[in-house]
């Protein structure tokens, strides 16, 4: 296979604006793949938001907002087929009938699953009818292994926190044609190890748009600068002995919210710039308030030409709705083609009524 034939799919989940860990962990990677001219399918995964939803939500005002960031942040509906996931609902079948192949036990193993029972108060035997947790939910890397499947991706960029889904998807897929001797699902490549998990302003593992600890590409300066002042720097640094300069080596040393900080910094800022705070925490010294000060500006430099762009005149609803409808008309027939290779290796044979 040449480079140029390489599959490329992710999406991102309509739950709120883009943060930062969605652009190291995501966005940033979609360009560089829209740039080398690879088949590029950037879906919003509006199924993929309800896994997590309580009460209805406006997920289309969130996916045309969300649409509006890619495009302010570089992303080209004319290069990459940028598109909604609920307009190919036949991902919904596919994942319907890889579902048949996935055992509850292997999606119990998932790690948003887990994270979800680990935060029920009573575990999963809670409340009359027992384990509380969405059927949905459990089934997501399924849903996920149906987007990845249905385009026969080959590569899927995705952050670290979605490593093991990929893996998880992969393992379907091996499943599905070992079982029906068939090679109608294309099996993708695993997420490399190294993928960007960036730290919450909070100091969790991860930023998350759903856990309102998040620094956003849309936020403006005086945002910025609330919520990098708000993180908690009481600590004073102490001395670390035998460390390099490196922020690997430095930041899981630091308390995880100032080490939050400082990843920022390592990726915004040039290198002198974050080097000399590490030596300055390595030393002990005191200098919080000047690296929050720093930071915001860099954050703020960046941010002003995607807040823009958000904002230019034809980066508008209509716009988006134009190349939304146009992109999910590419996507279909791939799709389509996908599903029934499934349907007839499965047994129940083609659909009558699809052309
Ligand atoms: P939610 O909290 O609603 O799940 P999210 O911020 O986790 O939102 P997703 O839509 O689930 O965002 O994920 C979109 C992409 O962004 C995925 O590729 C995911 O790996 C990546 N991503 C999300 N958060 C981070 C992070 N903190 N660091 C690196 N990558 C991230
Ligand atoms: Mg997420």
């Amino acid at each position: 296979m040449s480079k140029q034939d390489e599959v490329i799919l992710s999406g991102i989940r309509p739950t709120g604006r883009l943060h930062y860990g969605n652009y190291f962990g995501a966005i940033q990677k979609f360009i560089v793949l829209q740039e080398q001219g690879l088949r590029c399918y950037y879906f919003i995964a509006d199924y993929h938001a309800l896994t997590t939803a309580s009460e209805r939500v406006d997920y289309f005002r969130y996916t045309l907002d969300m649409l509006r960031t890619y495009v302010a942040c570089g992303l080209d509906p004319s290069k990459s087929i940028i598109y909604r996931q609920s307009d190919v609902p036949c991902t919904a079948e596919l994942a319907l009938l890889l579902g048949m192949v996935t055992h509850v036990g292997f999606l119990e193993r998932g790690t948003t699953y887990k994270d979800t029972v680990a935060k029920l108060p009573g575990g999963t035997t809670r409340g009359p009818e027992g384990n509380p947790i969405p059927y949905g939910l459990l089934g997501y890397p399924v849903l996920m292994a149906a987007d990845i499947l249905i385009v026969r991706a080959d590569t899927v960029p995705v952050g670290d926190d979605q490593r093991q889904h990929v893996e998880m998807a992969i393992d379907i897929a091996e499943k599905f044609n070992r079982r029906f001797d068939t090679v109608a699902l294309k099996i993708p490549k695993p997420v490399v190890r190294n993928a960007v998990r960036l730290p919450g302003l909070d100091g969790a593992a991860k930023m998350g748009k759903s856990d309102n600890n998040d620094l956003g590409l849309l936020d403006d300066e005086k945002i910025v600068l609330k919520k990098i002042k708000a993180v908690q720097t009481t600590t004073d640094p102490t001395p670390i002995e035998g460390a390099s300069d490196d922020p690997d080596d430095v930041i899981p040393q630091m308390p995880p919210s100032v080490g939050a900080l400082y990843r920022l910094l390592s990726l915004l800022a040039p290198e002198e710039v974050y080097l000399d705070f590490t030596r300055k925490y390595r030393r002990g010294e005191k200098f919080y308030g000047v690296l929050k000060t720093t930071l915001a500006d860099y954050v703020n430099a960046f941010n002003a030409p995607i807040i823009e762009a958000f904002n230019a005149p034809g980066n508008n609803d209509e716009s988006i709705k134009e190349f939304l409808t146009e992109n999910a008309k590419k996507v279909t027939p791939v799709a389509l083609e996908t599903v029934e290779a499934c349907r007839e290796a499965i047994g129940i044979g083609r659909s009558l009524h699809r052309a």
